[in-house]
């Protein structure tokens, strides 16, 4: 039985099909390649010496969706696609609605008429919103959500909700992650973003390597231990991990489950400049600038529910977190080398 794996050319996607063909399990990759490129897949196959079958499409294409359930003999869907960048999502609204929601939904549609009735989604820790108590756990109501991405992230959870009650044979399960960095050991795949990155460490990586001058560290007057900004960030291996255990989950389960997949534990945006630091050699040079729009100060996962009903738990901390990341960036200056802008 083959797993489909919608966004599965980008960076988490091709560490969880990695992570899913050392375990044997047949893999078919559909992605539109809006934010990724085939090399991370090529990648992949150099690492596991196994194929991986892909299709560039897009998961709002009901015709190649169609096409993909009718070729292949599918049993689960884990589905990545969709567009995340947070600022970029309050000027295109409409852009990351179509994406994200419509598509979930042409996705949902078509595997009702495959038959397919397993699915894990990519939520994120953002459908908390702001008025959630920390640390965040799966029993608050989520909502009060800061940007189209996180509302579109939000409705998805609803309406996935709602379908699980009215299709009781699907099973599906909504992963809450928290903040994803690093890489593969090997160095050879990981986080590429096209430009200059939104994110936290590939910001500090391309500091670190003399692309970008310096970081501007967003809000140094927060309620927190050292006035910066709190996150719980969790290695993409161990995310990784993470898939493939809910995938397990998923035969057993009916209905639909949503789990944290966190540390448990926040780091100070200072505290991970100092790791930077220390794993690479290098001093990152920084400055403090105004609060991002939308940022929240502090918030860090309740990772019980993932450990008993899963039996997931981390297992890199965050001096493994840096040394992948620098590893990364270090033999990829210039990512995988796709982007027209390069
Ligand atoms: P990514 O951009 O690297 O991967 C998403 C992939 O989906 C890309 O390869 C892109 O080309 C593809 N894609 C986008 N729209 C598509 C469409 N309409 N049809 C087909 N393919 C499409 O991002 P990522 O960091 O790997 O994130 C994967 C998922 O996890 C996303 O849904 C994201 O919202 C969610 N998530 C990410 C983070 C994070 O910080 N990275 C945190 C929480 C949740
Ligand atoms: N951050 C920062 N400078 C940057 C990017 C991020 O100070 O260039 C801070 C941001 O304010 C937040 C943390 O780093 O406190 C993590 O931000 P990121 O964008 O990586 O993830 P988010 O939690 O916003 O999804």
């Amino acid at each position: 039985m083959t797993i489909l794996v919608t966004g599965g050319a980008g960076y988490i996607g091709s560490h969880t099909v990695l992570s899913l063909l050392e375990l044997n399990k047949d893999v078919v990759v559909l992605d539109n390649l809006s934010n990724s490129s085939e090399e991370s897949l090529r990648r992949v196959k150099q690492l596991t010496g196994k194929e991986v079958i892909f299709y560039e499409g897009d998961i709002q294409d009901d015709t190649c969706l169609k096409h993909i359930f009718d070729c292949h003999k599918i049993s689960s869907v884990i589905h990545f696609a969709g567009l995340k960048a947070v600022g970029e999502s309050t000027h295109n609204p409409l852009e990351y609605y179509k994406n994200n929601v419509s598509g979930t939904l042409t996705l949902l549609d078509e595997m009702r008429r495959a038959n397919v009735h397993q699915l894990i989604f990519s939520s994120s820790a953002t459908v908390y919103g702001a008025n959630s108590p920390v640390p965040y756990v799966e029993t608050t109501p989520i909502g009060s959500t800061t940007s189209p991405y996180g509302t579109s992230k939000m409705f998805i959870e609803h309406i996935l909700q709602d379908f699980a009650k009215a299709e009781p044979q699907f099973s599906t399960i909504a992963l809450r992650y928290f903040n994803p960095v690093g890489a593969h050991e090997s160095g050879l795949i990981g986080e590429d973003p096209n430009g200059i990155p939104n994110n936290l460490l590939p910001y500090i990586a391309q500091v670190a390597i003399g692309k970008l001058e310096k970081l501007g560290v967003f809000g140094g007057d927060y309620p927190t231990r050292d006035g910066t900004g709190v996150r719980d960030y969790i290695h993409v291996m161990d995310l990784a991990e993470g898939h493939c255990i809910a995938m397990d989950k998923l035969r057993i389960l009916r209905g639909f489950r949503a789990y944290n997949l966190g540390s448990g534990v926040g780091y100070s945006v200072l505290e991970m400049i100092q790791a930077f630091e220390k794993a690479s050699g290098v001093t990152i040079p920084y400055q403090i600038l105004p609060r991002r729009d939308g940022d929240l100060p502090a918030f860090w996962a309740d990772a019980g529910l993932a450990k008993m009903e899963l039996g997931w738990e981390v297992s890199r901390g965050i001096n493994t977190m840096m040394r992948d990341t620098w590893n990364w960036q270090n033999k990829n200056p210039k990512g995988y080398h796709h982007h027209h802008d390069r």
